[in-house]
C-alpha cells in the first residue's frame, strides 16, 4: 500500500515509462560522474561559504546530496553586512531545524529596533522617526513568523551550527593535506583556505581548480564535479570564468562601513531612543548608523571612526573601532543564472547586485537556494530531466530584477531625506576614495580628521541649528517637508509585504493558469515599484501558499499549525489540497497514483470547515484508501474574518491545488476542468519536471 513514508529516494514500484526514459539520458548520469579524470569526483561543488552558499549546502545536505563547499577565506567574516531578515526568509528558517526558533530568541528585543530615526545627532534633536512594525506583524496575521533583525556573521554561526546537526564539517588546508585528497573525504565539508580559480567543462562535468597554501606553499587542489553552484558573492570568480556578465547600473555610490562597539552608546540609545537605523545630519557629520545590537552595543556607521564623536554628540568613553571596509552599491543582475551546458549556476549576490536599502540582498540569495535546493534534489536523483535547471533562472531572474529596481526606488526615497535638508549626499563618494587609496584600510588618525573635516564642510551650515529651525523660515519649511515625506511613507521603509511574501512566479515549474499574467515582468510595469503596499495573500499558481491557521481533524490530534508546515521542511515533497468533496477526492487519488508513478512523495491535505472537528466529521479514510497519505485538518479563521481557507484566497472550494516542496503552487484545477484525469496529471508532473521541455 502506498504511504506517506515512501520516500523520494527509495526503489520505485515496478519499471515505469519514465524510468525507461531514464536510461535513455546520457546527461543526467553523468552528473555524478568522474570524467575519467583522476580528480575527486562529486555531484556538487558550491564556491563560497556566505549565508547563500552555506544555506544551499544545507539544504543539498539535508536531502541527502552530498556537497562539498570552496571557501578562500580562512576564517568566516565578521563584519554584520545584512541584519533585515524578511518575513519570506524566517518562513524558509523555520524549517531549517528551527533556525527562525534560534534567530528569534537570539535577536535584539523588537522594540529595541522597530524605529527609524532622523535626528541631528544621537543626542540631539530628533527630527523625526517612524515605526516600522504593525499590530499584524505581533498577531501574525499572514505569516507564521516576523521579520527579524540579526547580524549577518551570527546567522553565518548558526547555520554552521545546523550543517554540522546534518554531518557538515569545517576543515582546513593542512587537515587535508596535499592536493590528492579523495572525494570520500571532501563529501559534505567546508574547505576553508580554497580559492577557486579555474574551471574547465569536461565531457561529463566540470573540473575546478581550487587554490590553497598548503604549510607556506600555494598548491591546487582539483575537483570534478557534475554541478558547480557559484555562491562567491558579488565579485564572483566562478560568473567571470563561467563568461557571464552583468547588466545595469554599476557604483551608484561608494561608502565606507565602520564596525564598532560601545556599550556605553547602547545602554543611552535603549533607553532614550532605541531604533535599527539612525539618519544624522548636523553640521560637523552627516551619516546612516546601523544598530546591530543595542543590548551589546554593537554598531555599523556609514563613514569612518573620527565622526563617530560627532554623531554621537559626546564622546562614549569606550569606543572601540573593529573594522573599516569600503564597498561599492551596484544594481545589477546576471545576464544568465545558469551557464556551460546547465553545469554552472549562480546563486546570491553572485547572481545579483543591490543597493541595501529594503535589505533584499541576503533575503533574495537565500530564496534562490530555496527555489534551486530541491530542483537539484530531483535532478540528481533521476526524477527530473537537467532543463529543471532553467526553470530556477526563469523563475528567480525575474524577482531579482524586480527587487533590483525596488531597491533603487527605496535609495533614491532615502536620498530624499538630505536633499529635503539642503545636504548632498554623494560626499560620502570622497570618503570612499580617501579610504580605498590609502594603504590598508585604517587611515592614520590624523589624516582621518583633516580628511573628514574637509568633506563635510561642504553644505553642513545646512543643517546647523540655526538654519534647521522653527524659527527660521527656510528651516521650518525644510522641517515640514521632512515630516510630510516620513508620514507619508515616502521615506526608506523597513517592510515591504507586497513583494516580500507577494511575489509570484510567471513560468517555470508549473503549470500557468490560462489567465496568468506574468507577475515579474518587472520592465512592463509602469507604476511605482514602491507604490503596491500591502500584501495581498492569493492561490494563484506561482504564488506562495498562503498562511492559515488550522488543527487536525482527529479529536487525539493536538496543535494548532499554519497551512505552510502542511509542505514538509525534511523530505521533497509535493501537497495536494482539496475540500472534502467527492470529486476532489477522486482527482486526489489520480494525483497520488501519478507521483507514485513518478517516485515522487505526496500526500494530500483535506481541508475541513471549521466546526467539523465539533461535528465529528469521519475524515477522509474510506474515500482516500488505499492511501493513507493524507491528512485531514480543520481551518481556523482569524476571529475577526469569518471566511473559509478557500474564500479569503478568492478560489472555489471546488479547487484542488497541488504544492510544490518550495511552498509555491504548482498547478490549480478544479474537477470539472479535467478530461482525463490520470493523463491530465501525468502532463501536469511532467511539465513540473521538465520532461516534456525541449534539451537546452
Ligand atoms: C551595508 C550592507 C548592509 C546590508 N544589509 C542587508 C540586509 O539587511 N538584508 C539583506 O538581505 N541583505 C543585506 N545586505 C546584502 C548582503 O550582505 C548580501 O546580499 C549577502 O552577503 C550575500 O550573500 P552571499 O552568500 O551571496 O555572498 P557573500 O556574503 O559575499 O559570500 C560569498 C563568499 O564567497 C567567498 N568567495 C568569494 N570568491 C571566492 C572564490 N573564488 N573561491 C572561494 N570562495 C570565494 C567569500 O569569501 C565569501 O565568504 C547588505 C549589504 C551591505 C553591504
Amino acid at each position: 500500500m502506498p504511504s506517506i513514508a515512501g520516500g523520494l529516494f527509495s526503489a520505485g514500484r515496478g519499471i515505469s515509462w519514465l524510468r525507461l526514459r531514464r536510461l535513455q539520458r546520457p546527461l543526467l548520469s553523468s552528473l555524478s560522474a568522474g570524467g575519467g579524470s583522476d580528480a575527486p569526483h562529486l555531484p556538487v561543488v558550491i564556491v563560497g561559504a556566505g549565508p547563500v552558499g552555506l544555506a544551499l549546502s544545507f539544504l543539498l545536505a539535508k536531502f541527502g546530496i552530498k556537497c562539498t563547499v570552496l571557501e578562500r577565506s580562512m576564517e568566516f567574516t565578521r563584519h554584520p553586512r545584512a541584519h533585515f531578515i524578511n518575513n519570506r526568509t524566517m518562513e524558509i528558517f523555520r524549517k531549517f531545524d528551527g533556525l527562525a526558533g534560534d534567530i528569534e530568541r537570539a535577536q535584539p528585543p523588537v522594540d529595541l529596533w522597530r524605529k527609524f530615526i532622523y535626528c541631528t545627532s544621537l543626542s540631539g534633536s530628533i527630527l523625526g522617526s517612524v515605526d516600522h512594525m504593525k499590530q499584524e506583524d505581533f498577531d501574525k496575521v499572514v505569516s507564521p513568523i516576523s521579520v527579524a533583525h540579526f547580524s549577518q556573521y551570527k546567522l553565518v554561526d548558526l547555520l554552521l551550527k545546523k550543517l554540522d546537526g546534518v554531518g557538515f564539517q569545517t576543515c582546513f588546508p593542512d587537515e587535508l593535506g596535499g592536493s590528492s585528497a579523495q572525494d570520500l573525504l571532501l563529501e559534505n565539508k567546508i574547505l576553508m583556505g580554497h580559492e577557486c580559480s579555474s574551471i574547465e567543462l569536461t565531457d561529463d562535468g566540470i573540473l575546478v581548480g581550487a587554490s590553497f597554501n598548503n604549510g607556506g606553499r600555494m598548491q591546487e587542489r582539483k575537483l570534478h564535479c557534475g554541478l558547480l553552484l557559484g555562491a562567491d558573492g558579488a565579485r564572483s570568480k566562478v560568473r567571470e570564468l563561467a563568461g557571464i556578465s552583468m547588466k545595469g547600473e554599476r557604483d551608484l555610490q561608494q561608502l565606507v562601513s565602520v564596525h564598532f562597539v560601545s556599550r556605553d552608546l547602547g545602554k543611552y540609545l535603549s533607553s532614550e531612543r532605541p531604533g535599527m537605523l539612525f539618519f544624522i545630519f548636523n553640521p560637523d557629520a552627516i551619516g546612516v548608523l546601523v544598530a546591530h545590537d543595542l543590548e551589546h552595543g554593537e554598531f555599523v556607521l556609514q563613514v569612518c571612526e573620527q565622526i563617530i564623536v560627532k554623531l554621537v554628540g559626546w564622546e562614549p568613553a569606550d569606543i572601540q573601532v573593529l573594522d573599516i571596509k569600503p564597498w561599492a552599491m551596484h544594481a545589477e543582475v546576471a545576464e544568465k543564472y545558469v551557464g556551460c551546458d546547465n553545469r554552472v549556476i549562480l546563486v546570491g549576490d553572485a547572481a545579483h547586485r543591490f543597493p541595501p536599502a529594503g535589505g533584499f540582498g541576503m533575503n533574495t540569495g537565500v530564496q534562490d537556494a530555496h527555489n534551486l535546493a530541491w530542483k537539484l534534489c530531483l535532478l540528481l536523483n533521476g526524477i527530473a530531466d537537467p532543463s529543471i535547471i532553467q526553470t530556477y533562472e526563469s523563475e528567480r531572474k525575474p524577482v531579482a530584477t524586480f527587487n533590483t529596481e525596488l531597491s533603487l526606488e527605496n535609495f533614491k526615497a532615502a536620498m530624499s531625506i538630505p536633499a529635503t535638508l539642503g545636504l548632498d549626499p554623494t560626499i560620502a563618494n570622497s570618503v570612499h576614495r580617501v579610504i580605498n587609496s590609502s594603504l590598508g584600510s585604517i587611515i592614520p588618525r590624523n589624516l582621518q580628521k583633516v580628511v573628514l573635516e574637509g568633506l563635510f564642510s561642504i553644505g553642513r551650515t545646512q543643517v546647523s541649528d540655526y538654519i534647521l529651525s522653527e524659527n527660521n523660515p527656510l528651516g521650518s519649511l525644510r522641517l515640514a517637508r521632512l515630516r510630510s515625506i516620513l508620514d507619508e511613507g515616502k521615506s526608506l521603509q523597513l517592510q515591504f509585504p507586497a513583494e516580500d511574501l507577494g511575489f509570484r512566479y510567471g513560468k517555470g515549474a508549473l503549470v500557468a493558469e490560462d489567465c496568468a499574467e506574468s507577475t515579474y515582468q518587472a520592465e512592463d510595469l509602469k507604476h511605482s515599484k514602491r507604490s503596491s503596499g500591502e500584501y495581498i495573500p492569493s492561490a494563484k499558481v506561482g504564488s506562495r501558499l498562503p498562511h492559515m491557521l488550522v488543527r487536525p481533524l482527529s479529536a487525539s490530534s493536538e496543535g494548532v499549525f499554519s497551512t505552510l508546515d502542511l509542505v514538509s521542511g525534511d523530505k521533497i515533497e509535493f501537497v495536494i489540497i482539496i475540500a472534502p468533496l467527492k470529486e476532489s477526492y477522486k482527482l486526489a487519488q489520480a494525483m497520488l497514483r501519478i507521483a507514485d508513478e513518478f517516485e515522487l512523495s505526496s500526500k494530500v491535505c483535506v481541508m475541513w470547515p471549521q466546526g467539523s472537528r465539533d461535528v465529528e466529521a469521519k475524515g477522509s479514510i474510506s474515500e482516500l484508501a488505499p492511501w493513507t497519505n493524507y491528512v485531514d485538518v480543520e481551518e481556523i479563521p482569524r476571529a475577526t474574518v469569518n471566511s473559509s481557507w478557500w474564500e479569503m484566497y478568492q478560489v472555489s472550494n471546488r479547487s484542488v491545488i497541488l504544492v510544490r516542496p518550495d511552498e509555491h503552487i504548482a498547478w490549480r484545477t478544479e474537477p470539472d476542468m479535467v478530461r482525463d484525469a490520470y493523463s491530465d496529471v501525468r502532463r501536469v508532473f511532467s511539465q513540473i519536471l521538465s520532461l516534456n521541455r525541449p534539451q537546452v
